[in-house]
């Protein structure tokens, strides 16, 4: 599968156990979120067992830096094994939600394989 290797570099280098990041391509340069620690109120969300999070997965990181006037309408997920391996990166249903919010509706992402597969969200 193809992915800029900007990509790569800041997912194995996020400084977390699970090594993800999306990306737009904008002209010439790529916009990269990955997973991490840092947190945002506009991603708020709650899980089943009542706790609540804020911290960012690379989708949300990813949005968090797109113009929302542009209208992306298509994202790449992908993520890494810790030997660079890529696996599977299906946005969670959080992410999901999200995206659409903000516009998004198709995901290219790594499936167990490695090989990039493509979901509409709104068929989900
Ligand atoms: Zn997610």
């Amino acid at each position: 599968m193809y992915y800029p290797s900007v990509v790569k570099e800041l997912a194995m280098n996020n400084g977390q156990p699970f090594h993800l990041a999306a990306w737009v391509k904008v002209g010439n340069s790529y916009i990269v979120g990955v997973n991490s620690d840092r947190c945002s109120s506009k991603f708020h969300r709650y899980h089943n067992d009542g706790t609540s999070g804020f911290h960012l997965h690379a989708e949300m990181d990813l949005l968090r830096q797109l113009d929302p006037d542009r209208g992306t309408k298509e994202i790449n997920v992908v993520r890494f094994h810790k030997n660079g391996k890529a696996t599977m990166a299906m946005p969670c249903k959080f992410c999901r939600k999200f995206l659409l919010d903000y516009g998004v509706i198709r995901v290219n992402y790594s499936d167990w394989n490695g090989n990039m597969k493509k979901v509409y969200l709104n068929q989900i």
